[in-house]
């Protein structure tokens, strides 16, 4: 099990400011199956807070994504986002490089990626 999601206060922190983020379809096979995990952030390396919003992890790959607006409280869509991987706390805090520009989503299903995205609650 993950050692770093037994944080005292329950947080965790996935820094992917090094890395190039692609948006894949799930590598298990057939689509990702998100499901909500708490709430999160999205912080620049060594700056400011981008987001706050909810969590989402694939219970299948662990692919995390946070994202503005959750389908889970009926929104169509899920406005800014980022995702990452790694472990997952009640509250996970995703790093992205300095300058990032997030994606938005606009709509489930706008495109391939989100496409293949399950909402499961
Ligand atoms: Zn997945």
């Amino acid at each position: 099990m993950c050692s770093s999601n037994e944080g005292k206060d329950n947080t965790v922190t996935i820094d992917i400011s090094e890395e190039l983020v692609k948006y894949l379809p799930c590598p298990l096979g057939g689509k990702h199956n998100m499901r909500g995990n708490g709430s999160g952030d999205i912080r620049e390396k060594k700056g400011k807070v981008l987001l706050k919003g909810h969590c989402f992890r694939c219970d299948k790959c662990g692919m995390i994504m946070i994202g503005q607006y959750s389908p889970f409280q009926g929104s169509n869509k899920v406005g800014r986002y980022h995702t990452g991987s790694g472990p997952v706390a009640n509250y996970t805090v995703i790093i992205v490089a300095k300058g990032t520009k997030l994606p938005v989503n606009n709509r489930l299903n706008e495109d391939n990626f989100f496409k293949g995205i399950v909402w499961t609650a």
